[in-house]
């Protein structure tokens, strides 16, 4: 690396001219709603599975305040097959209050977007640089590997001390014009040429000064979260059917573990009695960031609609194919869709 090399904001800008990704839809037009949601879509998620959801989710929901107006039901319902859905229950109850609060208008300020229900600082940061094209700093997912990399910073970015580490990095880097552009760019540049497990050191336009590079550490870095055993659980479920052949879903409790969602009730949660026993799906296990679940099942025609025992959610019976259009957990779907 010469020292007489541009910045590195400027070689990334100069090679995402070429080779960055500007045909996504929330790129046209990148206003702040359409940027935000999209955000909160890829917190989780590829590019390539979100344009669907978001293409879909803005027919349904245009601007803040449909978003605002909607029941939640239809925002999960939206949201169902993206996983994670607080994120879902999040955004709507952000929308809220940016309408009761905000005059319906987010703000270009980090500071008052990060107040907003599941709006971290590297979201905030990237919503101002993105829709107002104003100077603030991102670190999500991509740009962290992207840091570790070219700075040569090890330890699992996790860590609050490596995670302070790059936000400097970061900072050190981001340069006080073209804000909008410099943030898709770094962005792309982690999704499409320093990939986490192939990167593409001979078509990167900052490898020049890269340290994993030059100590040939790409495969080392970023350090990856220490190991932990991961807690198991199981749990068995009801699929409980009625004459006319509906399934029997209850609404799960707000916040918790599939918050808001329509689920399966547990075996030893209702109360039932069994007409006829049908063939049931194969137990399966289904992990989730903190926990694994076995999730095997009974499938029953019931003689009278199952009863809670003690406290529960409330109880519905759905046609088959309209539950296959409510907000579902997507292990819930997968064994529904057997029936
Ligand atoms: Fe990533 Fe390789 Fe570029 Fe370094 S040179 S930033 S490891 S793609």
């Amino acid at each position: 690396m010469s020292p007489t090399s541009p910045p590195f904001a400027d070689r990334l800008l100069a090679w995402w001219r070429e080779n960055g990704r500007h045909d996504l839809p929330w790129q046209h037009p990148r206003e702040a709603y359409r940027v935000w949601v999209s955000e909160i879509m890829l917190q989780q998620t590829q590019v390539e599975t979100v344009i669907g959801y978001f293409d879909r989710f803005m027919q349904r929901f245009p601007d803040i305040q449909s978003l605002a107006e909607a029941e939640l039901d239809d925002v999960l319902a939206s949201w169902s097959g993206l996983g994670y859905y607080a994120r879902a229950r999040n955004l709507h109850s952000a929308a809220r209050e940016v309408t009761e609060s905000l005059d319906g208008v987010l703000p270009a300020d980090p500071d008052v977007l990060v107040q907003l229900p599941g709006i971290g600082r590297s979201t905030a940061a990237a919503i101002v640089a993105q829709a107002f094209d104003r100077r603030a700093v991102i670190l999500d997912g991509n740009v962290k590997r992207v840091l570790s990399r070219h700075a040569g910073v090890s330890g699992w970015p996790g860590a609050p001390a490596v995670e302070r580490e790059l936000w400097r990095e970061a900072d050190r880097r981001t340069p006080e014009k073209r804000a909008a552009d410099y943030t898709q760019a770094i962005m792309d540049l982690g999704a499409t040429v320093c990939r986490r497990s192939s990167p593409a050191c001979d078509a990167c336009p900052v490898v020049g000064d890269c340290v994993a590079f030059a100590r040939n550490l790409q495969h080392e870095l970023p350090t990856p979260r220490p190991k932990r055993d991961l807690p198991e659980r199981a749990s068995r479920f009801l699929i409980a059917r009625d004459a006319s052949d509906r399934v029997l879903l209850v609404r799960r409790p707000p916040s918790g573990i599939w918050g808001g969602l329509w689920c399966l009730p547990e075996i030893g949660h209702v109360e039932f009695e069994t007409r006829e026993s049908l063939p049931a799906p194969r137990s399966f296990r289904h992990v989730f960031t903190h926990f694994a679940l076995h999730m095997s099942f009974d499938h029953a025609r019931v003689e009278a609609t199952p009863t809670h025992v003690g406290e529960g959610g409330s109880l519905e019976w759905f046609v088959l194919d309209r539950a296959l259009t409510a907000g579902l957990p997507q292990p819930v779907r997968k064994v529904l869709s057997t029936l």
